[in-house]
């Protein structure tokens, strides 16, 4: 029953006699990078190896900038945030966000309004696209999340690992809003990253850290963490040698040693093991946590909640607004 992609882009379109653009409200403008892009017909272009709905400038750089009506953006975007298999009343929790997320980066004193990429929100174009989550998006058309009357800030992460983090202990400057503060989440524990544990090389510790790394590598006793947030997330690390040592703020020891090994800073050990000279850290959840946990809205989902509840439920106070 998949429609193919080529079909699934211009059917919609060719009922309304071949007009690509008159049919939603908001349009987005996407930076997609640099590269060669094509016209296939009126309403859909080709960019390196994927096609793309909508149509496209390129700037005197040669970047590609995708013109295209939000809805059909988020076509593109909710199956590369979450898998299309995946609970409907989710899926659409999702597509909600995502067009909330976009609309409070559309930005006219710029040339484009989002990147397609996890920088904003990962946008596969129409190859992307399944039926489930174009469901999603139309059976929610327009609506955005509010608090107090506004659109509210949004956020979204894999898993949290058992308790969302507040933006404002997250972000330099993050929000402090009441829903954006952080809830107890005992939903995502079907989570790959659920629990997780990964050892990384002390050379390459020290390597990011070279600027304060001092301690010879078998010289170094010991990697604590000295104080957590309410939620659990490691607020300063330190590392201990006989001679000294030197402290970082978690979010500096997850930005310096990477997303991929830090999978989050909801860290319960880092242990230091001399003989194989590595780190061993282990911990739970993936992301910054702040806001929709998507494993723990999957199995809200498929427990049969509904989509305002999953929205309050990571999102206390929260409303919906229809567009
Ligand atoms: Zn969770």
């Amino acid at each position: 029953l998949l429609a193919t992609g080529a079909a699934l882009g211009c059917l919609p379109r060719m009922a309304r006699a071949g007009a690509c653009s008159e049919d939603s409200g908001a349009s987005i403008r996407v930076l997609l990078g640099r590269g060669m892009a094509n016209r296939m017909d009126d309403c859909s272009f080709s960019f390196g190896t994927r096609t793309y709905r909508g149509t496209f400038a390129s700037t005197a750089d040669g970047e590609i900038v995708n013109t295209i009506p939000l809805e059909e953006y988020l076509y593109g975007v909710v199956p590369m945030e979450v898998p299309h298999s995946w609970p409907q009343a989710t899926l659409q929790s999702q597509a909600i966000l995502s067009r909330t997320f976009a609309l409070a980066r559309t930005n006219p004193a710029r040339y484009y309004d989002v990147v397609a990429s996890q920088g904003d929100q990962a946008y596969g174009g129409l190859d992307a696209e399944h039926p489930e989550t174009s469901a999603a998006v139309s059976a929610t058309g327009g609506q955005v999340l509010t608090f107090d009357g506004d659109q509210a800030t949004v956020a979204y992460m894999s898993c949290c690992g058992g308790h969302t983090e507040s933006a404002a202990e997250a972000w330099i400057g993050g929000s402090s809003a009441p829903y954006l503060r952080g809830v107890v989440c005992a939903y995502c524990a079907d989570a790959p990253d659920f629990q997780w544990q990964r050892d990384i090389p002390l050379g390459s510790a020290r390597n990011a850290f070279s600027d304060l790394w001092s301690i010879a590598n078998e010289d170094l006793r010991s990697v604590q963490i000295m104080s957590a947030d309410p939620s659990g997330r490691a607020r300063t690390i330190r590392f201990s040698s006989s001679a000294g040592g030197f402290e970082v703020s978690g979010r500096e020891f997850r930005r310096r040693l990477g997303a991929v090994a830090v999978r989050s800073l909801l860290i319960h050990s880092i242990q230091v093991d001399a003989a194989a000279a590595s780190l061993t850290i282990e911990g739970s959840g993936r992301g910054h946590g702040v806001g929709l946990c998507q494993w723990g809205a999957r199995a809200l989902g498929a427990a049969g909640h509904r989509v305002p509840d999953i929205l309050n439920f990571y999102f206390p106070g929260t409303a919906l607004r229809n567009g």
